[in-house]
């Protein structure tokens, strides 16, 4: 069977890293998380003061630093999930804190960094056969992927998904902190410059406010069959 690129696209916090990962596993396909690389570059900027006290960043530094920062993703054996690495350390749980949450979408909305950040990520789909979730695979990494799906849910259902999950991970966070936040990103998102979030005019709409996972990976394998058998 033909390989393909599929890229999904849409808000944080709407599960499409859960799809995504879901789908790969099974399709025998490579994940990746584009919005990892981001916060990787983000806990970066943490890391060496290159965020000011306003949360403003240190454009002149961090673009002077670029070539300092190497991102990528080696498998878990255990989990077979993959992890992501910053200068050859293990950084998947410290990229997911509210910190870095608060912090992306303004070192994201940076022109050098999302230059940096898709030349990556292009490289990684040069042999196709993988599924990458992010906010401009679709429109800008891949614009002629095969299979582009468009996720969405309410602000409230995707601040619940996220509260949950760092619950259970044991952080201690508000919900309306993190409601602030999806909100927050989700206008930065939409409203920067450069590949903002949008879905592509050929992208397939998926609102899964009311959906359970599994019914979402049943849908998600089902536009993949159709997809390849084109
Ligand atoms: O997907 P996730 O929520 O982890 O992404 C973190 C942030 O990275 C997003 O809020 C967005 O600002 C940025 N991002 C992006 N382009 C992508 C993926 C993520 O700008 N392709």
């Amino acid at each position: 069977m033909k390989k393909i690129i599929i890229a999904i696209d849409g808000f944080s916090s709407c599960g499409k890293s859960t799809m995504a990962k879901d789908l790969a596993k099974e399709i025998g396909y490579i994940y990746i998380d584009s919005g990892a690389m981001y916060r990787a570059v983000t806990l970066y900027c943490l890391n060496h003061q290159l965020v000011n006290a306003d949360g403003s960043i240190r454009e002149t530094e961090l673009q002077q630093q670029m070539k300092d920062i190497h991102i990528s993703f080696r498998l878990n054996p255990e989990t077979q999930r993959p992890v992501t690495f910053l200068n050859g350390a293990n950084v998947e749980e410290q990229i997911r804190t509210i910190e870095v949450s608060s912090h992306v979408s303004p070192v994201a909305a940076l022109g050098f960094v999302r230059q940096a950040m898709m030349e990556q990520q292009q490289k990684m789909g040069e042999e196709k056969g993988i599924v990458m979730d992010g906010r401009d695979i679709g429109t800008a990494v891949f614009p002629d992927a095969e299979l582009k799906i468009f996720v969405t849910a309410s602000p409230e259902i995707r601040a619940q998904r996220r509260y949950d999950e760092l619950k259970a991970k044991g952080q201690s966070v508000s919900f309306d902190e993190i409601l602030k936040n999806v909100e927050e990103r989700d206008r930065i998102d939409q409203s920067r410059a450069i590949s903002p979030l949008r879905k592509a005019d050929d992208a397939l709409l998926l609102d899964n406010s009311h959906m359970t996972i599994a019914e979402q990976k049943e849908w998600l394998k089902e536009q993949f069959n159709k997809a390849t058998h084109e």
